[in-house]
């Protein structure tokens, strides 16, 4: 069993483009911007130890994934491009998310298909996503124990994994929130109707 590598001081590798994760109390403009150019700059650096480049495209598309901290979809990441270089095509912008699934600075989110950063850009072991299904948000849980006994179980079923990613699909704090309220507003006080049967399962 190979162990993590140890890093004691690792907290500048866990700064990424997240709002608010950290104790950074400062301007909140200025640390987010530092934030992303640091991430970039580990990327970078990273890219240049595996002996590989980030291009100025695979550079913009981490960028836009990063700026926008949740899972997005790649048409969408194509029309920001467009708006920095209009003759950006499909398939460059698909090229640079192929280089950066391989390198693991990103992920695709299958159950969305849609594609987000990961938020340890220099750990290469990837931990378990929890993504909102309605949103797009992502959280990476780092339990390596936890994703180590899910491995261990799913291969003592006689199963290998297709991927890197574990992915399990949820709904975050925020949609929780506003289909609460939304069920308030729906929920008139005459009403007997259950609210809950309409949207059960959806097979997909
Ligand atoms: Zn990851
Ligand atoms: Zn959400």
């Amino acid at each position: 069993m190979k162990t993590a590598k140890p890093s004691p001081d690792a907290s500048a590798l866990h700064s990424h483009a997240h709002g608010g994760a950290h104790d950074h109390a400062h301007s909140h403009d200025g640390a987010q911007g530092a934030t992303l150019e640091s991430a970039l700059a580990m990327a970078e650096a990273y890219c240049r130890e595996r002996g590989e480049k980030l291009t100025p495209i695979r550079r913009k598309v981490l960028e836009l994934l990063l700026a926008s901290g949740r899972a997005t979809k790649a048409y969408s990441l194509l029309d920001e491009m467009r708006q920095i270089h209009p003759g950006s095509a499909p398939p460059t912008v698909y090229r640079a998310l192929d280089f950066l699934l391989s390198a693991g600075l990103i992920h695709r989110i299958e159950s969305i298909n849609a594609f987000a950063v990961c938020h340890d850009l220099t750990q290469c072991q990837h931990g378990i996503l929890v993504v909102c299904q309605q949103c797009g948000n992502v959280t990476e849980l780092h339990e390596p124990k936890l994703r180590q006994a899910l491995v261990t179980q799913i291969e003592a079923a006689g199963y290998r994994l297709a991927g890197d990613g574990i992915e399990l699909k949820g709904l975050c704090a925020q949609c929780q929130e506003s289909q609460a309220n939304q069920a308030n507003k729906a929920a008139q006080p005459g009403a007997a109707a259950a609210p809950e049967a309409a949207q059960s399962s959806s097979v997909s």
